[in-house]
């Protein structure tokens, strides 16, 4: 059934009650649950999302960041939050990470138009820099990533990936447990319910902080072995 702000069209604003620490993480995420309607689109999951409130992130936020591409995307690719530019242009992975990682699908030989792009939470928590205006990425609490799970849930059931590629700790965590370390477990197929095959490596943000441009470029080539996993995992899905 559609949640009432969603069959009334009644203003968000007014109907959410204040949001505080004490909410228990099941709760937050009920409130961002209520507001994924059921058996929808993605577009129109899409849309509901641009008006969620369900934690606090949002408000020093621009906007909703929610996933891009087809529902018939073959590869689903989930990092960890929008970052600077994403939140200004509303859409996921467009900024260095974003170029990064189009350099590296194209280098593992994975078509753009096969991979959906998301976040495991869809709003830019961050803090200013103690100088200047910068707006410095904040990690997410696990408190905010699982309140944003709905969102997240309801893009697997309707893109329904052959391979899922976990981008980083964050997302890593979030699907696959507490106790998943990249680290160790970096490019090897897991099992898991969420998707055929399941797949975790680094964010290719973590690539553009490395200290000099040779263990940039290492990283580089170890993230584009990572995707080259999941292109032979797609081939096999395919054939
Ligand atoms: S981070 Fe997720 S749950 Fe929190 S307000 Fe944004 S969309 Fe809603």
């Amino acid at each position: 059934m559609l949640s009432r702000s969603i069959r009334t069209g009644e203003s968000t604003s007014r109907k959410s009650r204040r949001i505080t620490e004490h909410d228990s993480t099941d709760s937050v995420a009920a409130r961002a649950a209520e507001r994924v309607p059921p058996r929808a689109t993605l577009a129109a999951v899409s849309r509901a999302a641009s008006t969620c409130r369900a934690c606090e992130l949002w408000k020093a936020a621009t906007q909703t960041v929610f996933g891009e591409g087809s529902t018939k995307a073959q590869v689903m690719l989930v990092g960890e939050q929008p970052g600077d530019q994403e939140d200004r242009m509303g859409r996921p992975f467009v900024g260095p990470a974003g170029r990064l990682l189009d350099q590296a699908l194209a280098e593992a030989e994975i078509e753009r138009s096969e991979v959906y792009v998301t976040n495991v939470v869809k709003h830019f928590k961050w803090a200013p820099a103690e100088r200047g205006k910068r707006r410095i990425h904040k990690k997410p609490r696990y408190s905010e990533i699982q309140a944003c799970r709905p969102w997240l849930d309801a893009e697997l059931e309707r893109v329904k990936p052959e391979v899922l590629v976990c981008l980083g700790a964050s997302a890593a965590q979030a699907l696959l447990g507490k106790d998943f370390r990249v680290s160790r477990q970096r490019g090897q197929l897991i099992q898991s319910p969420l998707a055929p095959h399941v797949i975790a490596t680094v964010h290719p943000s973590s690539i553009l902080r490395a200290q000099d441009d040779e263990s940039r470029h290492q990283q580089l080539e170890a993230f584009v072995q990572d995707l080259r996993q999941v292109a032979r995992a797609l081939k096999r899905s395919v054939h």
